[in-house]
């Protein structure tokens, strides 16, 4: 889709500073090429928490978007400089970022759920690692582990514990195993295997504690979901 060259925008950086776009197919071209490196990128799964930025709402998504990483911690998009207020890839910045006019937001909500890009289009012709992230995906799916956290009590409950346990950890294997072993550079695993099981566990509210040298699930009376 293309959006008019008159996009009024003027370099606020609020919408910046709420996070990096999520991307289109039509910003493929800027991946592919290298001017938005895919270690600038984190794939938040599906069934995963997220935070709708024009809705203004947080839910599970129904189906796994590719952003680009935030800085240190923070929200703030990786391409954005606080000091200057300017976008390191202005004149190639992806499509909601052009879309983007917050006095109007007829555009990005046009465009905003439309032909999102997604992993398997862009990883699904590297044999060997495609076959490892649909497994890691099947194997460490939020729908499987909302059915273990949703469900039991007693002694049920324990052994749902180190189901859940076990795909946390097969999680962080899988990630040690791929740059370990595969070489693969580190900055790629949350773009490749989204954010870490270890961190948005929290969004079940629970939490890992380790007591006596090993984890163990705890359930949280209440935490804030970001
Ligand atoms: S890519 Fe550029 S315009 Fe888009 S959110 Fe990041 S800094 Fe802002």
């Amino acid at each position: 889709m293309k959006i008019a060259a008159d996009n009024s925008c003027q370099r606020c950086g609020t919408c910046c500073e709420k996070g990096g776009p999520s991307l289109h197919r039509e910003d493929r071209p800027l991946v592919d090429d290298g001017r938005i490196p895919a270690r600038c990128l984190f794939t938040i799964r599906r069934g995963e928490l997220a935070r709708d930025n024009v809705k203004g709402t947080l839910a599970p998504l129904t189906e796994e978007i590719i952003k680009i990483k935030g800085q240190a911690g923070r929200w703030t998009c990786l391409f954005y400089d606080e000091e200057t207020r300017e976008c390191g890839i202005y004149d190639h910045r992806p499509l909601e970022c052009r879309a983007m006019d917050c006095r109007d937001t007829r555009r990005i909500e046009r465009v905003y759920e439309t032909a999102r890009l997604t992993r398997r289009d862009l990883l699904s012709g590297i044999d060997g690692l495609w076959e490892l992230i649909e497994d890691h995906e099947q194997r460490c799916s939020y729908d499987g582990l909302k059915s273990l956290v949703g469900e039991g009590t007693g002694h049920g409950r324990l052994r749902q514990e180190e189901a859940i346990l076990e795909i946390i950890r097969y999680d962080a294997h899988v990630r040690r195993l791929t740059t370990e072993k595969g070489g693969m550079d580190g900055k790629m695993m949350h773009f490749i295997f989204g954010r870490p099981l270890v961190d948005t566990i929290k969004m079940f509210d629970i939490a890992l504690m380790k007591q006596d040298g090993t984890y163990r699930l705890v359930r949280q009376l209440s935490f804030s979901k970001t």
